[in-house]
Protein backbone atom coordinates (compact mmCIF):
# COMPACT_ATOMS: atom_id res chain seq x y z
CA UNK A 1 0.00 0.00 0.00
CA UNK A 2 1.19 3.24 -0.94
CA UNK A 3 1.60 5.56 2.37
CA UNK A 4 -0.05 8.67 3.05
CA UNK A 5 3.12 10.12 3.94
CA UNK A 6 4.67 9.72 0.60
CA UNK A 7 1.69 11.11 -1.07
CA UNK A 8 1.40 13.98 1.07
CA UNK A 9 5.14 14.81 0.49
CA UNK A 10 4.02 15.32 -3.53
CA UNK A 11 0.01 15.73 -3.45
CA UNK A 12 0.02 18.24 -6.66
CA UNK A 13 2.40 15.20 -8.43
CA UNK A 14 -0.41 12.65 -7.96
CA UNK A 15 -3.29 14.79 -8.48
CA UNK A 16 -1.38 15.68 -11.63
CA UNK A 17 -0.99 11.93 -12.28
CA UNK A 18 -4.20 11.07 -12.00
CA UNK A 19 -5.45 13.49 -13.89
CA UNK A 20 -3.11 12.79 -16.64
CA UNK A 21 -3.80 8.87 -17.21
CA UNK A 22 -7.32 9.61 -16.90
CA UNK A 23 -7.58 8.15 -13.25
CA UNK A 24 -10.86 9.78 -11.36
CA UNK A 25 -9.19 10.56 -8.05
CA UNK A 26 -8.97 14.00 -5.80
CA UNK A 27 -5.94 13.51 -3.92
CA UNK A 28 -7.48 16.75 -1.29
CA UNK A 29 -10.31 14.75 -0.88
CA UNK A 30 -7.94 11.76 -0.04
CA UNK A 31 -5.49 13.67 2.29
CA UNK A 32 -9.44 15.63 4.06
CA UNK A 33 -10.39 11.71 4.46
CA UNK A 34 -7.30 10.84 6.03
CA UNK A 35 -7.64 14.12 8.34
CA UNK A 36 -10.90 12.72 9.06
CA UNK A 37 -9.68 9.23 10.05
CA UNK A 38 -6.73 11.03 12.64
CA UNK A 39 -9.47 12.86 14.16
CA UNK A 40 -11.84 9.67 14.68
CA UNK A 41 -9.01 7.71 15.85
CA UNK A 42 -8.20 10.21 18.48
CA UNK A 43 -11.39 10.30 19.82
CA UNK A 44 -11.84 6.66 19.97
CA UNK A 45 -8.55 6.78 22.11
CA UNK A 46 -9.62 9.58 24.18
CA UNK A 47 -13.15 7.44 24.79
CA UNK A 48 -11.05 4.59 25.52
CA UNK A 49 -8.60 6.25 27.86
CA UNK A 50 -11.48 8.02 29.63
CA UNK A 51 -13.43 4.48 29.79
CA UNK A 52 -10.58 2.87 31.61
CA UNK A 53 -10.51 5.85 34.33
CA UNK A 54 -14.05 5.58 34.94
CA UNK A 55 -13.30 2.10 35.65
CA UNK A 56 -10.54 2.35 37.81
CA UNK A 57 -12.88 5.38 39.74
CA UNK A 58 -15.59 2.70 40.07
CA UNK A 59 -13.42 0.26 41.83
CA UNK A 60 -12.19 2.92 43.80
CA UNK A 61 -15.23 3.91 45.01
CA UNK A 62 -16.69 0.36 45.69
CA UNK A 63 -13.38 -0.34 47.77
CA UNK A 64 -13.95 2.88 49.88
CA UNK A 65 -17.94 1.81 50.30
CA UNK A 66 -18.99 4.54 48.00
CA UNK A 67 -21.82 2.82 46.62
CA UNK A 68 -24.01 5.33 45.34
CA UNK A 69 -21.26 7.15 43.70
CA UNK A 70 -20.07 4.36 42.19
CA UNK A 71 -23.39 3.37 40.75
CA UNK A 72 -23.33 7.17 39.04
CA UNK A 73 -20.17 6.39 38.09
CA UNK A 74 -21.05 2.82 36.52
CA UNK A 75 -23.93 4.62 34.35
CA UNK A 76 -21.71 7.10 33.08
CA UNK A 77 -19.71 4.31 31.66
CA UNK A 78 -22.64 2.85 30.01
CA UNK A 79 -23.66 5.95 28.54
CA UNK A 80 -20.08 6.59 27.13
CA UNK A 81 -20.03 3.18 25.87
CA UNK A 82 -22.38 3.70 22.93
CA UNK A 83 -20.93 7.26 22.39
CA UNK A 84 -17.71 5.36 22.05
CA UNK A 85 -19.58 2.41 20.01
CA UNK A 86 -20.71 5.04 17.44
CA UNK A 87 -16.96 6.83 16.88
CA UNK A 88 -15.53 3.02 16.31
CA UNK A 89 -18.22 2.04 13.26
CA UNK A 90 -17.30 5.84 11.81
CA UNK A 91 -13.57 5.10 12.08
CA UNK A 92 -13.62 1.83 10.70
CA UNK A 93 -15.87 3.43 8.02
CA UNK A 94 -13.76 5.99 7.15
CA UNK A 95 -10.89 3.44 7.22
CA UNK A 96 -12.46 1.50 4.34
CA UNK A 97 -13.15 4.63 2.24
CA UNK A 98 -9.54 5.61 2.78
CA UNK A 99 -8.08 2.38 1.57
CA UNK A 100 -10.52 2.10 -1.60
CA UNK A 101 -9.10 5.50 -2.22
CA UNK A 102 -5.44 4.49 -1.94
CA UNK A 103 -5.37 1.53 -4.34
CA UNK A 104 -6.08 4.09 -7.23
CA UNK A 105 -3.60 6.16 -6.49
CA UNK A 106 -1.87 6.18 -9.46
CA UNK A 107 2.43 6.30 -9.53
CA UNK A 108 3.72 9.47 -10.62
CA UNK A 109 4.95 9.82 -13.94
CA UNK A 110 8.77 10.36 -15.28
CA UNK A 111 9.57 14.19 -16.89
CA UNK A 112 10.07 12.81 -19.88
CA UNK A 113 7.32 11.36 -20.37
CA UNK A 114 5.52 13.01 -23.30
CA UNK A 115 1.58 14.54 -22.73
CA UNK A 116 -1.23 12.92 -24.54
CA UNK A 117 -4.07 10.95 -24.37
CA UNK A 118 -4.23 7.67 -26.21
CA UNK A 119 -1.38 5.79 -28.02
CA UNK A 120 -1.60 8.15 -31.31
CA UNK A 121 0.30 10.21 -28.96
CA UNK A 122 3.06 8.64 -28.32
CA UNK A 123 6.38 9.26 -29.42
CA UNK A 124 8.70 7.60 -31.68
CA UNK A 125 12.09 7.48 -30.38
CA UNK A 126 13.35 5.22 -32.98
CA UNK A 127 13.17 2.90 -36.18
CA UNK A 128 14.87 -0.10 -37.23
CA UNK A 129 14.65 -1.80 -40.43
CA UNK A 130 12.29 -1.03 -42.70
CA UNK A 131 9.05 -1.85 -43.32
CA UNK A 132 8.37 -4.64 -45.96
CA UNK A 133 7.64 -3.63 -49.93
CA UNK A 134 6.10 -6.72 -51.62
CA UNK A 135 6.42 -6.68 -55.00
CA UNK A 136 3.53 -9.43 -55.41
CA UNK A 137 0.22 -9.94 -53.79
CA UNK A 138 0.96 -10.85 -50.42
CA UNK A 139 -1.49 -12.85 -48.23
CA UNK A 140 -2.00 -12.00 -44.40
CA UNK A 141 -1.15 -14.10 -41.37
CA UNK A 142 -4.55 -15.95 -41.38
CA UNK A 143 -4.56 -17.21 -45.48
CA UNK A 144 -0.72 -17.94 -44.60
CA UNK A 145 -1.65 -19.88 -41.89
CA UNK A 146 -4.88 -21.79 -44.06
CA UNK A 147 -2.30 -22.40 -46.87
CA UNK A 148 0.00 -23.95 -44.76
CA UNK A 149 -2.72 -25.61 -42.61
CA UNK A 150 -1.24 -23.80 -39.46
CA UNK A 151 -4.29 -22.42 -37.46
CA UNK A 152 -7.79 -23.64 -37.22
CA UNK A 153 -9.68 -20.12 -35.94
CA UNK A 154 -13.46 -21.61 -36.76
CA UNK A 155 -12.83 -24.52 -34.12
CA UNK A 156 -11.08 -22.37 -31.67
CA UNK A 157 -14.63 -20.61 -31.79
CA UNK A 158 -16.77 -23.72 -31.84
CA UNK A 159 -14.62 -24.69 -28.46
CA UNK A 160 -14.40 -21.40 -26.63
CA UNK A 161 -15.92 -18.64 -27.93
CA UNK A 162 -14.49 -15.54 -30.29
CA UNK A 163 -10.65 -14.71 -29.64
CA UNK A 164 -9.92 -18.23 -29.32
CA UNK A 165 -7.82 -20.39 -31.95
CA UNK A 166 -5.66 -23.79 -32.49
CA UNK A 167 -2.44 -23.43 -33.99
CA UNK A 168 -1.08 -26.56 -35.90
CA UNK A 169 1.82 -28.73 -36.74
CA UNK A 170 4.35 -25.62 -37.87
CA UNK A 171 2.22 -23.36 -36.14
CA UNK A 172 2.22 -24.66 -33.09
CA UNK A 173 6.04 -25.08 -33.42
CA UNK A 174 6.54 -21.80 -34.16
CA UNK A 175 4.82 -20.31 -31.35
CA UNK A 176 7.04 -22.71 -28.98
CA UNK A 177 10.35 -21.93 -31.02
CA UNK A 178 9.99 -18.10 -30.59
CA UNK A 179 9.54 -18.68 -26.88
CA UNK A 180 12.23 -21.17 -26.55
CA UNK A 181 14.48 -18.72 -28.21
CA UNK A 182 13.62 -15.79 -26.31
CA UNK A 183 14.17 -18.09 -23.08
CA UNK A 184 17.62 -18.60 -24.37
CA UNK A 185 18.47 -15.16 -24.79
CA UNK A 186 17.63 -14.46 -21.48
CA UNK A 187 18.90 -17.19 -19.69
CA UNK A 188 22.76 -15.83 -21.69
CA UNK A 189 22.12 -12.30 -20.02
CA UNK A 190 21.62 -13.42 -16.65
CA UNK A 191 18.13 -14.32 -15.74
CA UNK A 192 16.14 -16.84 -14.02
CA UNK A 193 13.67 -18.70 -15.77
CA UNK A 194 10.73 -19.36 -13.34
CA UNK A 195 7.63 -21.56 -13.91
CA UNK A 196 4.91 -19.75 -12.16
CA UNK A 197 1.58 -19.84 -10.90
CA UNK A 198 -0.79 -18.54 -13.36
CA UNK A 199 -3.81 -19.02 -10.83
CA UNK A 200 -3.15 -16.74 -8.00
CA UNK A 201 -4.82 -14.73 -5.12
CA UNK A 202 -6.37 -11.59 -5.63
CA UNK A 203 -3.84 -10.19 -2.85
CA UNK A 204 -0.94 -10.91 -5.43
CA UNK A 205 -3.14 -9.02 -8.33
CA UNK A 206 -3.46 -5.57 -6.04
CA UNK A 207 0.54 -5.88 -4.66
CA UNK A 208 1.55 -5.86 -8.26
CA UNK A 209 -0.94 -2.72 -9.02
CA UNK A 210 -3.64 -4.56 -11.79
CA UNK A 211 -6.54 -4.34 -8.82
CA UNK A 212 -8.62 -2.57 -8.37
CA UNK A 213 -8.62 -0.97 -11.46
CA UNK A 214 -7.77 -4.12 -14.00
CA UNK A 215 -9.84 -6.29 -12.19
CA UNK A 216 -12.87 -6.38 -14.97
CA UNK A 217 -9.77 -7.59 -17.23
CA UNK A 218 -8.77 -10.66 -15.21
CA UNK A 219 -11.35 -14.23 -15.16
CA UNK A 220 -12.00 -15.69 -12.01
CA UNK A 221 -12.24 -18.82 -10.65
CA UNK A 222 -15.85 -18.98 -9.89
CA UNK A 223 -16.77 -18.20 -6.30
CA UNK A 224 -13.16 -17.28 -5.27
CA UNK A 225 -10.73 -14.91 -4.93
CA UNK A 226 -8.79 -16.88 -7.40
CA UNK A 227 -7.80 -15.56 -10.72
CA UNK A 228 -5.94 -16.24 -14.29
CA UNK A 229 -2.94 -14.15 -14.29
CA UNK A 230 -3.19 -11.48 -17.24
CA UNK A 231 0.96 -11.87 -17.28
CA UNK A 232 3.38 -13.75 -15.23
CA UNK A 233 4.67 -10.70 -13.84
CA UNK A 234 1.73 -10.38 -11.61
CA UNK A 235 3.51 -13.66 -10.25
CA UNK A 236 6.90 -12.79 -10.66
CA UNK A 237 6.26 -9.70 -8.37
CA UNK A 238 4.24 -11.40 -6.12
CA UNK A 239 7.15 -14.30 -5.53
CA UNK A 240 9.22 -11.13 -3.92
CA UNK A 241 6.16 -9.45 -2.00
CA UNK A 242 6.87 -9.03 1.90
CA UNK A 243 10.48 -10.09 1.09
CA UNK A 244 13.70 -8.16 2.45
CA UNK A 245 16.19 -9.19 -0.79
CA UNK A 246 19.54 -8.81 -1.41
CA UNK A 247 19.68 -6.34 -4.44
CA UNK A 248 23.63 -5.84 -4.82
CA UNK A 249 22.67 -7.27 -8.15
CA UNK A 250 19.33 -6.55 -9.88
CA UNK A 251 17.37 -9.22 -9.67
CA UNK A 252 16.24 -10.46 -13.16
CA UNK A 253 13.26 -13.09 -13.14
CA UNK A 254 11.93 -14.59 -16.34
CA UNK A 255 8.87 -16.69 -16.74
CA UNK A 256 7.13 -18.24 -19.71
CA UNK A 257 3.69 -18.40 -19.26
CA UNK A 258 -0.17 -18.32 -20.74
CA UNK A 259 -1.49 -15.16 -20.23
CA UNK A 260 -5.46 -15.04 -19.73
CA UNK A 261 -7.58 -11.55 -20.73
CA UNK A 262 -11.09 -10.58 -20.83
CA UNK A 263 -10.52 -7.85 -23.72
CA UNK A 264 -13.47 -6.25 -22.09
CA UNK A 265 -13.78 -3.01 -23.47
CA UNK A 266 -12.28 -4.24 -27.22
CA UNK A 267 -15.24 -5.44 -28.42
CA UNK A 268 -14.41 -5.28 -32.27
CA UNK A 269 -11.35 -4.09 -32.27
CA UNK A 270 -8.65 -5.86 -33.95
CA UNK A 271 -11.50 -9.17 -34.59
CA UNK A 272 -9.43 -10.35 -37.23
CA UNK A 273 -6.64 -13.40 -37.03
CA UNK A 274 -4.33 -13.35 -33.93
CA UNK A 275 -3.66 -10.08 -32.93
CA UNK A 276 -5.97 -9.46 -29.98
CA UNK A 277 -6.79 -13.08 -28.45
CA UNK A 278 -8.18 -14.20 -24.32
CA UNK A 279 -5.18 -16.80 -24.06
CA UNK A 280 -1.47 -16.16 -25.00
CA UNK A 281 2.19 -17.64 -24.15
CA UNK A 282 4.46 -14.69 -23.53
CA UNK A 283 7.83 -14.69 -22.33
CA UNK A 284 8.30 -11.73 -19.42
CA UNK A 285 11.39 -10.24 -17.95
CA UNK A 286 10.77 -8.55 -14.75
CA UNK A 287 13.89 -6.49 -12.62
CA UNK A 288 13.61 -5.70 -9.13
CA UNK A 289 16.62 -3.34 -8.18
CA UNK A 290 17.62 -0.83 -5.55
CA UNK A 291 15.53 2.44 -5.85
CA UNK A 292 18.05 4.45 -7.20
CA UNK A 293 16.16 6.25 -10.65
CA UNK A 294 19.72 6.28 -12.48
CA UNK A 295 20.12 2.30 -11.97
CA UNK A 296 16.14 1.41 -12.98
CA UNK A 297 16.23 3.92 -15.42
CA UNK A 298 19.24 1.73 -16.99
CA UNK A 299 17.71 -1.61 -16.82
CA UNK A 300 14.86 0.03 -18.23
CA UNK A 301 16.80 0.36 -21.43
CA UNK A 302 18.51 -2.67 -20.56
CA UNK A 303 15.14 -4.64 -20.90
CA UNK A 304 13.79 -2.93 -24.08
CA UNK A 305 17.62 -3.79 -25.93
CA UNK A 306 16.54 -7.42 -24.83
CA UNK A 307 13.24 -7.50 -26.46
CA UNK A 308 14.97 -5.35 -29.59
CA UNK A 309 17.81 -7.87 -30.38
CA UNK A 310 15.22 -10.68 -30.29
CA UNK A 311 13.26 -8.86 -33.18
CA UNK A 312 16.33 -8.13 -34.77
CA UNK A 313 17.36 -11.94 -34.99
CA UNK A 314 13.75 -12.25 -36.13
CA UNK A 315 14.71 -10.15 -39.17
CA UNK A 316 11.50 -7.88 -38.48
CA UNK A 317 11.13 -4.00 -38.64
CA UNK A 318 10.12 -2.14 -35.76
CA UNK A 319 9.90 1.16 -34.35
CA UNK A 320 10.00 2.38 -30.20
CA UNK A 321 7.90 4.72 -28.62
CA UNK A 322 7.84 6.92 -25.64
CA UNK A 323 4.45 6.15 -24.26
CA UNK A 324 2.48 9.30 -23.29
CA UNK A 325 1.21 9.57 -19.68
CA UNK A 326 -2.57 9.07 -21.22
CA UNK A 327 -1.74 5.50 -22.24
CA UNK A 328 0.02 4.51 -19.34
CA UNK A 329 -1.50 2.69 -16.87
CA UNK A 330 -2.14 3.43 -12.85
CA UNK A 331 1.24 1.80 -12.29
CA UNK A 332 3.60 3.26 -14.15
CA UNK A 333 6.30 5.89 -13.98
CA UNK A 334 8.05 5.94 -17.81
CA UNK A 335 7.34 3.07 -20.34
CA UNK A 336 8.98 2.36 -23.90
CA UNK A 337 6.38 0.25 -26.39
CA UNK A 338 7.81 -1.52 -28.96
CA UNK A 339 5.42 -1.69 -32.22
CA UNK A 340 6.66 -4.42 -35.03
CA UNK A 341 5.84 -3.65 -38.40
CA UNK A 342 2.50 -5.36 -39.74
CA UNK A 343 2.08 -5.79 -43.45
CA UNK A 344 -1.85 -6.71 -43.10
CA UNK A 345 -2.42 -3.93 -40.78
CA UNK A 346 0.10 -1.60 -42.45
CA UNK A 347 1.09 0.26 -39.68
CA UNK A 348 3.37 -0.89 -36.64
CA UNK A 349 1.39 -2.91 -34.11
CA UNK A 350 2.05 -3.31 -30.60
CA UNK A 351 4.05 -5.94 -29.56
CA UNK A 352 6.05 -5.35 -26.40
CA UNK A 353 5.78 -2.63 -23.70
CA UNK A 354 8.76 -2.23 -20.88
CA UNK A 355 7.63 -0.45 -18.16
CA UNK A 356 9.58 1.05 -15.52
CA UNK A 357 7.35 1.65 -12.06
CA UNK A 358 10.25 3.06 -9.78
CA UNK A 359 9.12 1.92 -6.26
CA UNK A 360 5.23 1.56 -6.74
CA UNK A 361 4.81 -2.08 -6.60
CA UNK A 362 7.33 -2.64 -4.24
CA UNK A 363 5.49 -0.40 -2.07
CA UNK A 364 2.09 -2.05 -2.55
CA UNK A 365 3.56 -5.84 -2.17
CA UNK A 366 6.37 -4.69 0.61
CA UNK A 367 9.26 -5.64 -1.58
CA UNK A 368 12.50 -4.25 0.46
CA UNK A 369 15.71 -4.85 0.44
CA UNK A 370 19.04 -3.05 2.84
CA UNK A 371 20.76 -0.30 1.39
CA UNK A 372 24.27 0.09 2.43
CA UNK A 373 23.68 2.05 5.09
CA UNK A 374 21.39 -0.75 6.65
CA UNK A 375 18.18 0.67 6.02
CA UNK A 376 15.10 -1.11 5.05
CA UNK A 377 14.11 0.55 1.49
CA UNK A 378 11.12 -0.57 -1.12
CA UNK A 379 12.84 -1.52 -4.47
CA UNK A 380 12.07 -0.48 -7.74
CA UNK A 381 10.92 -2.90 -10.28
CA UNK A 382 10.54 -3.21 -14.04
CA UNK A 383 9.06 -5.60 -16.38
CA UNK A 384 9.01 -6.06 -20.21
CA UNK A 385 7.98 -8.38 -22.38
CA UNK A 386 10.57 -10.52 -24.73
CA UNK A 387 8.40 -12.00 -27.09
CA UNK A 388 4.64 -12.79 -26.85
CA UNK A 389 2.74 -15.27 -29.09
CA UNK A 390 0.83 -15.74 -31.24
CA UNK A 391 1.00 -11.93 -32.11
CA UNK A 392 4.60 -11.87 -32.91
CA UNK A 393 3.62 -14.75 -35.53
CA UNK A 394 2.01 -11.77 -37.34
CA UNK A 395 4.81 -9.97 -38.67
CA UNK A 396 7.07 -13.43 -38.70
CA UNK A 397 4.77 -14.74 -41.44
CA UNK A 398 3.61 -11.93 -43.31
CA UNK A 399 7.09 -9.93 -43.81
CA UNK A 400 9.20 -13.19 -44.29
CA UNK A 401 6.67 -15.27 -47.01
CA UNK A 402 7.40 -15.13 -50.80
CA UNK A 403 5.41 -14.74 -53.48
CA UNK A 404 4.36 -18.74 -53.87
CA UNK A 405 3.50 -18.26 -50.55
CA UNK A 406 6.45 -20.14 -48.79
CA UNK A 407 8.05 -18.50 -45.76
CA UNK A 408 11.23 -18.12 -45.39
CA UNK A 409 12.79 -18.78 -41.62
CA UNK A 410 15.14 -16.55 -40.07
CA UNK A 411 18.62 -18.31 -39.09
CA UNK A 412 17.94 -17.88 -35.45
CA UNK A 413 15.08 -19.52 -35.28
CA UNK A 414 15.93 -22.73 -37.60
CA UNK A 415 17.46 -24.39 -34.52
CA UNK A 416 14.13 -24.17 -32.89
CA UNK A 417 12.45 -26.16 -35.52
CA UNK A 418 15.17 -28.83 -36.00
CA UNK A 419 16.51 -26.37 -39.07
CA UNK A 420 13.68 -25.49 -40.88
CA UNK A 421 14.91 -23.10 -43.46
CA UNK A 422 11.69 -22.38 -45.17
CA UNK A 423 7.78 -23.34 -44.70
CA UNK A 424 7.60 -24.85 -48.35
CA UNK A 425 3.97 -23.95 -50.18
CA UNK A 426 2.12 -27.34 -50.17
P1 LIG B 1 0.95 -6.07 -21.76
O1 LIG B 1 1.29 -7.11 -20.72
O2 LIG B 1 -0.49 -5.69 -21.78
O3 LIG B 1 1.89 -4.91 -21.70
O4 LIG B 1 1.18 -6.77 -23.15
C1 LIG B 1 2.45 -7.23 -23.52
C2 LIG B 1 2.36 -7.84 -24.88
O5 LIG B 1 1.51 -8.98 -24.84
C3 LIG B 1 1.74 -6.95 -25.94
O6 LIG B 1 2.68 -6.04 -26.45
C4 LIG B 1 1.31 -7.98 -26.95
O7 LIG B 1 2.39 -8.42 -27.73
C5 LIG B 1 0.84 -9.11 -26.08
N1 LIG B 1 -0.61 -9.06 -25.83
C6 LIG B 1 -1.26 -8.33 -24.90
N2 LIG B 1 -2.58 -8.54 -24.96
C7 LIG B 1 -2.79 -9.43 -25.95
C8 LIG B 1 -3.94 -10.06 -26.49
N3 LIG B 1 -5.16 -9.84 -26.00
N4 LIG B 1 -3.78 -10.91 -27.50
C9 LIG B 1 -2.54 -11.19 -28.01
N5 LIG B 1 -1.42 -10.64 -27.51
C10 LIG B 1 -1.53 -9.77 -26.50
Amino acid sequence: MLDIKWIRDREEEVQLAADRKHIALSVKALLELDDRKRRLLAEVEELRRQRNERSKQVEALMRSGAREAAEEAQAAIARAKAEQAAAEADLREAERQLGEMLLRVPNTVSPDTPDGDSDADNVELRRVGEPAAFDFAYRDHVSLCELHGMLDLARGAKTAGSRHYYLKGTGALLHRAVQQLAVDMLLRKGFTLMDVPLIVRGEALTGAGFFPLGQDQVYRLDEEDLWLVGTSEASLVSYCANEVLDLAQPLRLAAASTCFRSEIGSAGRDVHGLYRVHQFAKVEQVVVCEADPAVSDAMLHEITAHAEELLQLLELPYRVVAVCAGDMSQKTFKQFDIETWMPSRGAYGETHSASNLHDFQARRSRIRYRTPEGKLAYAHTLNNTMVATPRILIPLLEIHQEADGSIRIPTALQPYLNGLERIATP
